[in-house]
């Protein structure tokens, strides 16, 4: 809310911020906004301040079903997300990328195909800066050619009203945070949103491997391009271990050319290429980003070998499907760690994976840990530990040569630490001092 304030502020509204929370940083980013600009706060409380409001623009962490929401809406307190109300105020388009996994590599890989065109990506909402922030500064420092690539989640999603990308991408639906949003229904209604304003040029681009995705969309009347493995009906189509070009029919890269690897992230790749082709980004730059695409960090990570077992960090796997996903790409004997704070997951699902691949045994951690083991029973062995530090030290001493030790917690990290980033970077830091 901070970058919201910020900018309220500089478009002269009379801005107040309440907080809730009383934590450390809460009253330091209190402090920051009375003393760098005025702008009064409270924090610890909600005082009956805030319905004397003309617009509320909430946090994405606060459920549209709580107390102050209802309160508000008895007030008839107009309330916004911090995407809508910054998207007032951009002269540039959007594209706006969305699902359950995969939002931020795709956004990263469309970024640096951007990067060689005339035209800025920049990256905001969800992942980088606030949207609110981006859009200050194209007021300050007015710039020409910008396009806002924004990962948006289900949660911004719940409070816009003319919100409008010119291009959304969906990359797959499945269960993911269902602690909030009660029903997949509810979370697929909130995902749909991104697109419930969009116009005859805007154009709705999506993952037709995914079945759900393909049944939303079937009868759909928007502008839709499609991307997917499966099928060869799509702008970038793959044939023979390669991905083709359909307007020339010529191979852009050999997949043994992909820095990045498992089926997933092929995904990302074409889910990118499509969106940058529609852009009128030239097939050369589209081509060079295919070929030289490293990843970001906590995805899927190489971290170190020890005596013949690699660790791999994927602690921003916090959900079940981004697991499954993990342990498709390795045909390797895994031991995997799973755990952290459940987010209204069904662990069982994993079953029909752990049996098909080679998770040779789990080490579950953390609150999930008990309710990791009445759903996978006895399908593979299992191990309860305390926390991310015992079962990093039990994985190395069962590790066997030619294991991989897999950090993929299927949970989110708040139980023991304050996102998946200091999750993962404590998983890297105690593997590097194993060696
Ligand atoms: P998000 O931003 O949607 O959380 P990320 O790109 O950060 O997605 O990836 C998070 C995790 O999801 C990765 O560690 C990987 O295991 C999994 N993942 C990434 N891309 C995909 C995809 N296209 N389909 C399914 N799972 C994916």
């Amino acid at each position: 809310g901070k970058a919201a304030a910020i900018l309220a502020n500089h478009l002269e509204a009379v801005v107040y911020v309440s907080d809730s929370n009383s934590s450390e940083q809460i009253i330091s980013n209190a402090m920051e906004l009375m003393n760098n600009h005025h702008i009064a706060t409270e924090t610890g409380i909600h005082s009956d301040k805030i319905f004397n409001s003309d617009l509320w623009i909430i946090s994405p962490g606060v459920p549209a079903h709580s107390k102050i929401i209802i309160k508000a809406s008895s007030y008839n307190i107009p309330i916004v997300s911090e995407i809508e109300f910054a998207s007032w105020f951009t002269k540039f388009p959007i594209i706006g990328i969305t699902g359950s996994n995969g939002k931020t590599t795709t956004t990263h890989i469309l970024n640096q195909m951007f990067q060689r065109s005339k035209t800025v990506g920049v990256i905001g909402g969800n992942i980088g800066i606030p949207f609110s922030e981006c859009v200050l500064k194209e007021i300050l420092h007015p710039s020409k050619n910008l396009v806002y690539l924004l990962e948006i989640s289900s949660f911004q999603l719940e409070f816009i009203s003319s919100f409008c990308p010119h291009v959304a991408i969906y990359t797959n639906i499945s269960e993911d945070h269902l602690d909030r949003h009660l029903s997949m229904e509810e979370y697929i209604k909130m995902k749909m949103r991104l697109v419930e304003n969009f116009k005859k040029n805007n154009t709705v681009i999506f993952n037709e491997d995914d079945d759900a995705l393909k049944s939303i969309f079937h009868n759909s009347l928007l502008k839709k391009s499609t991307y997917g493995i499966k099928s060869l009906n799509h702008t970038f189509y793959v044939k023979d271990n390669a991905i083709y070009h359909s307007s020339s029919n010529k191979v852009v890269t050999h997949l043994k050319d992909l820095k990045l690897k498992g089926k997933h992230n092929l995904l990302n790749f074409l889910a990118a290429a499509t969106c940058a082709d529609i852009n009128g980004i030239k097939i050369e730059n589209i081509k060079n980003v295919l070929k030289t695409f490293k990843g970001i960090p906590h995805r899927i990570e190489y971290v170190s070998s020890i005596k013949g077992v690699d660790y791999i960090n994927d602690s921003k796997a916090t959900n079940i499907n981004s697991v499954i996903v993990a342990i498709k790409t390795y045909n390797k004997p895994i031991i995997l760690l799973l755990g952290g704070y459940n987010k209204g997951v069904d662990f069982g699902l994993l079953i029909p994976h752990i049996k098909c691949n080679s998770v040779k045994t789990i080490l579950a951690y953390g609150e999930a840990g008990e309710q990791i083991k009445s759903a996978l029973g006895d399908a593979v062995r299992l191990v309860i530990m305390n926390d991310l530090n015992s079962a990093v030290k039990n994985a190395h001493s069962i590790a066997q040569p030619g294991d991989i030790v897999l950090l993929s917690p299927g949970c989110a990290s708040f139980d023991q630490f304050n996102n998946f980033e200091d999750r993962g970077n404590f998983f890297k830091s105690t593997v590097r001092k194993l060696s």
